[in-house]
């Protein structure tokens, strides 16, 4: 039987994993190991200064007072036996596209899982303040999670998937799209008269990229992007070495 652990960064009390765990229930057997209270934007943490706990809250069901690294890591080391088959993070309530990825912990969920040799992937949807419809992330996280089992994946390498709303037309592999990053940070005074900050959610003026993330779940597609962690620039290794360093240390 394959082995599958879900996590999440919305916390184990999001219906987003659950709805996930029954989707991919009929795959092998499901294990939840996530976050005690909603961790997003938490991007890859690891807890390291204090202590985590682990608590069993139902039938295969775990949380860890931590991020969603520090479930990954904890599942993988006390309670499975051997490695999992599959890491599959969310169904998370809200996009995941282009630079937000790097904020994210849904994705470094999955991108923990492939720094333990795991294939992966994070599932997430767009935002809503009514009732979600999970189904369709559900199928979709169903569709990849058989599709990555049956034909792997690149060592190292993971997917972030992203459902439009709606029924979604198909799928589309696509890049990271990039965003004109706008900082809205809105000041406000406390009752001793000091000064706090909220960081407010940056504006969606994304730069045009037909095989984008973003451009494919506008055009109503699920978008599956390859990422991996290792962020070297590489065709920036050229133009760094031009730089020539060490004649620069011999002056
Ligand atoms: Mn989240």
């Amino acid at each position: 039987m394959l082995r599958i652990l879900i996590t999440n960064d919305d916390g184990v009390r999001s219906d987003g994993i659950h709805a996930l765990a029954g989707a991919l229930g009929a795959l092998g057997d499901v294990v939840i190991v996530a976050p005690h209270v909603e961790a997003s934007a938490i991007g890859h943490a690891l807890t390291l200064r204090r202590p985590l706990r682990m608590e069993q809250v139902g039938e295969r069901v775990f949380e860890v007072d931590g991020t969603p690294t520090d479930c990954v890591n904890i599942a993988v080391a006390k309670i499975f036996d051997r490695m999992p088959d599959l890491v599959v993070s969310g169904i998370n309530k809200g996009f995941n596209l282009g630079d937000d990825t790097t904020y994210s912990g849904t994705v470094a969920g999955a991108m923990e899982g492939a720094l333990l040799g795991i294939p992966s992937l994070a599932i997430s949807l767009e935002r809503t303040s009514g009732d979600y419809d999970f189904g369709p992330s559900a199928r979709a996280a169903s569709t990849l999670a058989k599709l990555v089992l049956e034909r792997g994946l690149p060592a190292r390498t993971f997917l972030n998937v992203n459902v439009p709303p709606g029924r979604p037309k198909g799928f589309r592999v696509t890049v990271q799209a990039k965003r004109n990053h706008v900082t809205v940070v809105d000041e406000r005074c406390d009752p001793r008269g000091k000064a706090y900050y909220w960081i407010e959610e940056g504006q969606n003026d994304w730069e045009p990229h037909d095989r984008s993330d973003y451009q494919a779940v506008r055009d109503g597609y699920v978008s599956v992007t390859p990422l991996r962690p290792d962020l070297t620039d590489y065709d920036a290794l050229a133009v760094l070495e031009q730089f020539n360093f060490n004649s620069f240390t011999r002056r």
